[in-house]
């Protein structure tokens, strides 16, 4: 939802006008809401609606983006708009999650004080496997000294604010859900893609996080019977056929130049120029990322399917490419109408979920 007035709440949520009134004001007084554009009362009569939505004057959010080798923070407004962006790099030989901590923390306190107010909170996107119920790190790949690293309560304790972590991808979909295309759907899924695949949904109004956050592994749905070696040990997983690793590796052995450092927009500037494989590995490529998709849609129809990452980057062309395969690989039932759409393909979008993370908390809104 956008801005919205205190009856479009009230249908929406399915509650009383009086209850969304109760609830809005301690909002008003906060200045976490504000009141904007009067909307005339419609021709059946009523009384004019004055639209509610974020003070673009309330305090900020401190979003944070732990990734294995670096972390990057900023402040999110309650609009959605971000700044104050810093990232701060790992040391190589880092071993340790309390020195790893330290660099966490004070990146946050730069962040955080290069306003002159308070924090509302502080939410963490995680690039690992998160327990939400403990808001701890389970494992991260390539940083193994996080695995089990309490970061929510670590970071209450310094900052005494709200905290709210996640893992990055049910982030990307919560930053959709407040403040990009997921805003006003009952359904939908988000997919990034890149040097590994992710998914999140949302499910009949709700997030699906699974027992602990254990949902959204896609990447480790086995796509191939006796396909190659993943990276989680087992074999034939989509992420073996759909991810950077795989163009890079297919790049290399059929001779495409600079094949370590290909990516989707490279790749469309290869094939538009001819480079001899490069069409047909791209046609490769949409195809092995349709096949996830098209099970991602049969087995939980979430109809419209935001993708984010490398993907994004290769915009409308690569988009197409995907689909065109996508809808030769799902049913199609009379009336259904399924999309395929491109999110931000920045990193903002993630952290602007972890802010989301936060504002849910604080509006009592359950995602
Ligand atoms: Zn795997």
């Amino acid at each position: 939802m956008g801005p919205s007035s205190r009856a479009d709440l009230a249908r929406y949520t399915g509650v009383s006008r009086g209850t969304v009134g109760g609830i809005v004001q301690p909002l008003l007084d906060k200045r976490i809401l504000v009141e904007g554009e009067v909307v005339p009362p419609n021709q059946a009569g009523g009384k004019p609606a004055t639209k509610l939505w974020f003070s673009k004057d309330a305090k900020p959010i401190c979003a944070v983006l732990l990734m294995h080798d670096h972390v990057r923070t900023c402040l999110v407004s309650l609009d959605g708009a971000v700044y104050a962006q810093s990232t701060e790099k790992f040391p190589k030989d880092l071993n340790d999650p309390h020195e790893a901590f330290q660099i966490i923390s004070r990146s946050v306190q730069k962040t955080a004080t290069s306003v002159d107010m308070p924090i509302l909170g502080i939410g963490v996107a995680v690039a690992g496997m998160i327990n939400t119920e403990a808001g701890s790190i389970m494992s991260m790949s390539l940083a193994p000294f996080f695995n089990n690293f309490p970061i929510e309560t670590e970071l209450a304790k310094e900052f005494e604010v709200p905290v709210c972590v996640d893992k990055d991808d049910r982030a990307l979909l919560v930053g959709d859900r407040w403040f990009g295309k997921g805003r006003g759907r009952g359904n939908f899924a988000v997919v990034y893609t890149g040097e590994v695949l992710g998914a999140a949904l949302y499910i009949d109004g709700h997030l699906h996080r699974g027992p602990s956050g254990a949902g959204g592994e896609i990447g480790h749905t086995i796509v191939q019977l006796n396909g190659s070696r993943c990276k989680c040990g087992r074999s034939g997983c989509w992420e073996t056929i759909a991810t950077l690793r795989w163009l890079r590796d297919e790049a290399l052995a059929r001779g495409l130049p600079q094949p370590a450092s290909l990516d989707t927009r490279r790749l469309i500037i290869l094939a538009d120029q001819g480079v001899e494989g490069a069409a047909e590995l791209l046609q490769e490529y949409a195809f092995n990322l349709s096949v996830g998709l098209a099970n991602l849609q049969q087995l939980m129809a979430p109809n419209y399917i935001i993708l984010h990452g490398d993907v994004a980057q290769g915009g409308e062309r690569m988009l197409q490419l995907i689909e065109a395969r996508f809808r030769e690989l799902i049913l199609s039932r009379p009336g259904d109408d399924v999309s395929l759409v491109l999110g931000d393909s920045e990193d903002v979008a993630a952290l602007r979920g972890a802010a989301g993370l936060v504002l849910s908390e604080l509006l009592n809104f359950p995602l």
